[in-house]
Order: C-alpha cells, then sequence, then structure tokens
C-alpha cells in the first residue's frame, strides 16, 4: 500500500525523524490560511501517488499567503501523470545546503533489507542507479542483529564529513530501519534529505509503501489506503477476486494462474505483441469471474483482440468456455477472442467455444501467434 508523502512524514515524525511543520489542504482558501499561519515562506506540496512532482510543476514555492493561494489554485486540479491533484501538503519552506537519498528495501537476493545511501539527493534514485550507479553506497541489515550504529557510520559517512551531521545520520538511519520493520514496510525513502543553511537534517520529501500481507498487524493504516492507488477497473477486479494490472499494449489476456499469466505475456513479447493487462482469473471455477474480467478488459479501448489462455486443473475447460459464453452475451464485444483451453474437461471446453464460432487452439504457441497477428 502506497503512502502519500504527508502520511510518509506523519510515520517519520512519530518514529522521532525530524520533517518541516506541515498541513493538508484541499482548497486554495486553505492554503492561503496555513501560509498566514506559518508567517515564512511555505513550499506547497502536490499529494499524488507519483514521483518527479517537482519536475511537473506540481511543488511551488511561495514567499507570502497571496502568492501561495496562487500557487495552489494552480496545483490543485492539476493533472500529474494521469492523476488529479485533489491535496496539496503545505509546509514551511526549508534553505537547502545539501540533498542526499537514505532509503531501506527488501533485497530479495541477499533476503536483507539493504539500506542505501547517495550524496546524489533531490533526484530519483533509478537514475542515480542508471548514470552514476558509483554514487550508490548500500549496507546489508542482518535481520538477527538490526542495524548496527558502526554499519550506519560506515553508510553515512559517504554523505558527510561534519562529525555532528554523521550523528545526527546515524541516529536517522537507525530510526528508518525503525520503520522499516515497524510497520512491515516494503520501501522506506527520505529523498531529499536535508542539510538546511542552519546545519540541520530534514526529511524533506519521503516515500514508504506499506507490505500489503503485514496490514493485518497494523489495522490503523488500513484508513490511510488512497483510492487513486487502484484504478476503477483494479478495484472492480479486487473485488471478484482477480488479480489485474493494466498495462499499455493491445491486447487483452485473461489466463488462469500467475504463472501462467507471466508466461503468457512473455510469449505475446516474444512474438512481437504488447499485453493490455495482467490479469488472473484464479484457480477457481466459477464463470462469473469471466463474466467481470471480459467486463473489465472491453472497457480499455486499445484493446484489439482477447486472448484466453486456461489451462486446467482445478478450473474445469467446460465452465470457463461457458463464461465466456456468457460474458460475450453480456457484452457483445465487437473483437475477436480466441481461446486455449488445455486440461480438466477440455473437450468438452472446446466444443463449447467451437459451436459459438470462437477460435480454439491447444498449444499456447499457436493461440498466442495467432492474437499478436489479429491485434496488428
Ligand atoms: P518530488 O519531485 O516528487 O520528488 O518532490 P520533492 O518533495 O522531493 O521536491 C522536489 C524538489 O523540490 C526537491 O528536491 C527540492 O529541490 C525542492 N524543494 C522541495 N521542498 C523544498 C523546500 O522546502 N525548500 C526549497 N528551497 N526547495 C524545496
Ligand atoms: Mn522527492
Amino acid at each position: 500500500m502506497k503512502l502519500q508523502e504527508y502520511q510518509a512524514k506523519n510515520i517519520l515524525s512519530e518514529y522521532g525523524a525530524k520533517i518541516q511543520a506541515g498541513k493538508v489542504a484541499t482548497t486554495a482558501d486553505e492554503v492561503e490560511k496555513i501560509a498566514e499561519e506559518f508567517d515564512s515562506m511555505v513550499v506547497i506540496k502536490s499529494q499524488v501517488l507519483v514521483g518527479g512532482r517537482g519536475k511537473a510543476g506540481g511543488i511551488k514555492l511561495a514567499k507570502t499567503p497571496e502568492e501561495a493561494r496562487e500557487k495552489a489554485e494552480k496545483i490543485l486540479g492539476m493533472q500529474i501523470k494521469g492523476l488529479t491533484v485533489k491535496k496539496v501538503l503545505v509546509a514551511k519552506a526549508v534553505d537547502i545546503a545539501d540533498e542526499a537519498y537514505l532509503g531501506l528495501i527488501l533485497d530479495r537476493n541477499t533476503k536483507k533489507i539493504v539500506m542505501m545511501a547517495s550524496p546524489q539527493g533531490g533526484i530519483d534514485i533509478e537514475q542515480v542507479a542508471k548514470e552514476t550507479p558509483e554514487q550508490i553506497f548500500k549496507i546489508y541489515i542482518d535481520p538477527f542483529l538490526g542495524i548496527r550504529p558502526y554499519s550506519a557510520r560506515y553508510l553515512i559517512g559517504k554523505l558527510y564529513d561534519n562529525p555532528d551531521l554523521i550523528k545526527q545520520g546515524i541516529e536517522l538511519a537507525m530510526k528508518l530501519y525503525n520503520i522499516f520493520v515497524g510497520v512491515d514496510a516494503q520501501l522506506v525513502e527520505v529523498n531529499p534529505l536535508v542539510i538546511t543553511e542552519q546545519g540541520e537534517m530534514i526529511c524533506v520529501d519521503s516515500k514508504i509503501i506499506l507490505d500489503d500481507s503485514g496490514l493485518m498487524k497494523h489495522p490503523d493504516y488500513l484508513k490511510l489506503r488512497n483510492k487513486d492507488e487502484y484504478s476503477q477497473e483494479e478495484l472492480e477486479a479486487k473485488e471478484m477476486g482477480l488479480s489485474y494490472v493494466q498495462l499499455t499494449g493491445n491486447i487483452g489476456c485473461v489466463v488462469n494462474g500467475a504463472g501462467l499469466s507471466m508466461a503468457t505475456m512473455d510469449l505475446v513479447k516474444h512474438y512481437g505483441g504488447e499485453p493490455a493487462n495482467f490479469l488472473d482469473v484464479g484457480g477457481s471455477s466459477n464463470p462469473k469471474k469471466v463474466v467481470k474480467a471480459l467486463d473489465i478488459i472491453t472497457r480499455d479501448k486499445n484493446v484489439k483482440v482477447i486472448l484466453f489462455n486456461i489451462f486446467g486443473g482445478i478450473t474445469r475447460c467446460d465452465d470457463i468456455a461457458k463464461g465466456l459464453i456468457d460474458a460475450i452475451a453480456e457484452f457483445k464485444p465487437n473483437i475477436p477472442i480466441i481461446a486455449r483451453l488445455t486440461g480438466t474437461n477440455e473437450t468438452e471446453g472446446r466444443k463449447i467455444l467451437k459451436d459459438a464460432d470462437i477460435p480454439v487452439f491447444a498449444s499456447m504457441d499457436d493461440v498466442v501467434e495467432q492474437a499478436v497477428n489479429l491485434a496488428k
């Protein structure tokens, strides 16, 4: 679960990390009032679940409350990477002397939490990793020992020479690790980690992603869920027990099982096509799921062909075929649908589709190649 900047910073603050004073607003009026109250230069920050808000014009400094109102009018309602800005964080602006990066993720290869630091702060860490990978420093944290001060000292020493800053940095590194473990995060990131002209260390921007599987331990965080994290289609799919991720290609895929879904998408790419989505109808044979799957996929106007790839195990091919016939009757899609059915009750399943003039294949290669041709 992705958190907005202000939600992430509240957690940082709870754990004792230093952030700017700030308040959330949804109207330009409120922004003006907050700026008056702070009686200092403010920064108005769009709260959307994507990075690069600064570059997109979603972060603006304002010297006076009037200016804050004007800037807020521009930011509220603007689109950033397809998301509409409905909320802004109004924070006391800081004078930046230095920007660094400090963050934690789980490294699946070493099965350890890795803390990364870079003196190249303020820009996307992905960009730093690509262009100047030697500017990223890492420590791998033993899950039994936790983060040790000497280890944090090594990492923070790559950012600062000043002993006072190193001391503050070590303390912050330990706090960020405590957050990562404490909230069951997948990502905790501070970028930029700022040193002000006055020599203070402040977390100016933060990103936290909570592990959905850990949320049952933190029922309070459930209400932090942002509707924007998922599209309407993704939410409906979740309700129906489908795993659905929208992509940008033109081949709609309905597959059972996550592994087969991934393999299908690989094969689509292999034959020169682009999948429009990842959609796993799961391991049960519930025709209603197929109806929902088709409903969701046909809403995507990019889709030129729909490809069913079903391996019947627990799922019965005839159930899928029946679901497909029901779905076609309901949504009358005007794009071609082709299917591959193998496994449990494949003969019955294929017969149902053949009788309805839906091209049906036994081989995965054949059906994917055909789908790619139809999409062209
Ligand atoms: P992002 O673009 O979504 O990562 O948003 P950030 O909060 O990281 O802001 C982007 C950039 O805006 C930062 O790297 C800073 O250079 C600048 N910025 C943000 N807050 C302040 C502030 O309080 N004062 C100043 N001077 N610059 C700021
Ligand atoms: Mn940032």
